[in-house]
């Protein structure tokens, strides 16, 4: 009997021996760092001469490790050797299936430190954040190994007399897995293994500013006992490797979480029928956000401020749930900017593997130029009130800015930006604020902090997102409690870490006997 879910406990790091057990972990990752890693192919290790090169983004000459790059021909056998796993995987029985994840969790825990560690290296994460992550990782693969263990005899249906029906779930076939920077750990794994613990086997292509949290993951996994050629590992270019095995026919369903645009391209081109294709593809799109705090005039305007700051400012706002807009009551709109700005002055930044630097860097170059870009649009569109300042002479370091007055309509209010930037708008009252909030083509997360019974209610009608929050922040959904995925450009409305999640890699089968 597997013991109920209980989602994975954040460290204390002011507890001593947390603080000197993560310092340790840094070392430890620094000894590794500069190595590097195979392509795995039905449990083969490929080297290739061609490798991504992953960098530590608060310090950019660092090499975390290299990785070796699957081109469009390591692409096409890594799609054979999981067409022929997917033989045998299918059958093997789902508790096995589940074990395997449960091993996984708890070889992770073990070592949870060190994976963080390498986070804080290899993604620029606080300590705080990159716990947060190891700790969803490990969520997903407990609550998906339950979940696994709820479906597996399918659901009820009736049968007459003289009949018996049965409505099982079966496995689809070999699934793409991509996926993004921000959670290179909770994401990359939670995906691949919701696809793997369902019976599918997968061709996992990771983002290529973090592939070697990813690698890693891979040998836990072999480590956990999972069969050769169920998980293979293809780092690679998405334009190239990624278009390949989204058109692949073979391709069976695709699982991508990533922008918008990349993830409209995946589904437009999952959407073709290829030669050979025998199925209509199924895509699982986690997309983007432009998140919003709304701030009503019956409210703890402390928290309001506290909210806003932690929401839009933890990990530079690097977060698809990131708060980058908050839409404030204009009876309180003065009073709370002008605490978020004094909270948003006490802010640390640095580098990461300081436990002291509540903010470090955003992840990559181009990341940088895109942000700096905005900040730019922002001097222009509304008043810049603390911030605005970049330096990636070392790391990719922005200052985390606030921009007010800004008109619902302006760039800043209404674009994905994807780093430490938030920008204030007034509404006349509530029933404005909501409007407003809901004028973006993405409906991810959003929060509501007020005192109003009847304001809640109204947002819990009207604000249309798929992670709604009351009197706290817009981040920081658990697994299991908080599913998590939004509507509209934000995705294809699934809700990972939910109890429907698993079922989206799978397919229902009705069978019917006469007795
Ligand atoms: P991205 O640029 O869209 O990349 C995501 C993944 O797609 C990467 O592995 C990337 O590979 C790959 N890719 C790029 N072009 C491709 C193509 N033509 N075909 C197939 N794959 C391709 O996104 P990102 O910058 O990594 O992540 C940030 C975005 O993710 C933000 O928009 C954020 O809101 C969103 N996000 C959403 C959620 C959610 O749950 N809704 C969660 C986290 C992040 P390369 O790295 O090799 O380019």
């Amino acid at each position: 009997m597997v013991i109920a879910y209980k989602h994975e406990p954040f460290t204390d790091f002011s507890v001593e021996e947390n603080h000197l057990a993560y310092t340790k972990a840094l070392q430890t990752v620094e000894g590794y760092l500069g190595q590097d890693y195979d392509v795995v192919i039905g449990g083969e290790r490929i080297t290739t001469e061609d490798k991504i090169v992953s960098h530590n983004p608060a310090n950019k000459k660092e090499v975390i490790g290299r990785v070796s790059k699957a081109d469009q021909e390591l692409a096409e056998k890594a799609m054979q050797a999981a067409v022929k796993a997917f033989k045998t995987w299918k059958k093997v029985k789902p508790e096995f299936r589940a074990d395997v994840l449960l091993k996984a969790a708890a070889i992770i825990r073990r070592r949870k430190h060190e994976f963080s560690a390498l986070l804080t290296k290899e993604a620029g994460k606080p300590w705080r954040e990159a716990d947060a992550d190891t700790a969803e990782a490990i969520d997903f693969l407990e609550y998906y190994a339950r979940q696994m263990l709820l479906i597996k005899d399918g659901a009820p249906v009736q049968s007459r007399p003289n009949e018996f029906n049965r409505y099982d779930y079966i496995p689809l076939g070999v699934g793409i897995i991509i996926s993004p920077w921000n959670f290179p750990f909770a994401i990359m794994a939670g995906t691949t293994v919701a696809a793997i613990v369902t019976g599918n086997t997968v061709l996992l292509k990771p983002a290529s500013a973090t592939p070697i949290i990813a690698a890693k993951f891979v040998e836990v996994m072999e480590e956990a006992g999972l069969p050769k050629g169920v998980l293979n590992f293809v780092p690679g270019s998405g334009a190239e490797v990624g278009d390949y095995l989204v058109d692949h026919k073979d391709t069976r369903f695709i699982s991508f979480t990533g922008s918008r645009d990349v993830g409209l391209r995946i589904f437009e081109r999952a959407s073709k029928v290829n030669d050979g294709q025998i199925w209509i593809k199924r895509v699982i799109a986690e997309m983007g956000g432009k998140d919003t705090i709304v701030v009503d005039k019956e409210a703890d305007l402390e928290l309001a401020a506290k909210s806003i700051v932690t929401s839009a400012f933890g990990f530079s706002g690097q977060k698809c749930s990131a708060c980058s807009r908050a839409v404030v009551v204009e009876d309180v709109y003065d009073q709370v900017l002008e605490r978020v700005v004094a909270l948003t002055n006490e802010l640390t930044q640095g580098d990461p593997t300081d436990y002291a630097n509540y903010m470090a860097t955003v992840i990559d170059q181009s990341a940088y130029n895109k942000i700096m870009g905005y900040i730019e649009i922002g001097k222009q569109e509304g008043k810049l009130l603390t911030g605005g300042e970049g330096n990636d002479l070392i790391g990719y370091f922005i200052q985390p800015t606030v921009f007010a007055d800004l008109s619902p309509d302006s760039r800043i209010m209404k674009e994905e930006i994807f780093g430490p930037v938030v920008g204030f708008t007034k509404a006349k009252d509530f029933d404005h604020a909501i409007e407003i909030a809901n004028d973006t083509e993405y409906g991810l997360t959003g929060a509501v902090i007020t005192n109003n019974r009847e304001h809640i209610e109204k947002a819990r009608e009207d604000f249309h997102v798929g992670n709604l929050y009351f009197n706290r922040g817009c981040t920081g959904a658990i697994v299991g409690y908080q599913p998590f995925g939004g509507f509209n450009m934000s995705g294809t409305d699934s809700k990972a870490g939910g109890p429907d999640y698993l079922l989206l890699h799978m397919q229902a089968k009705t069978s019917s006997e006469m007795l």
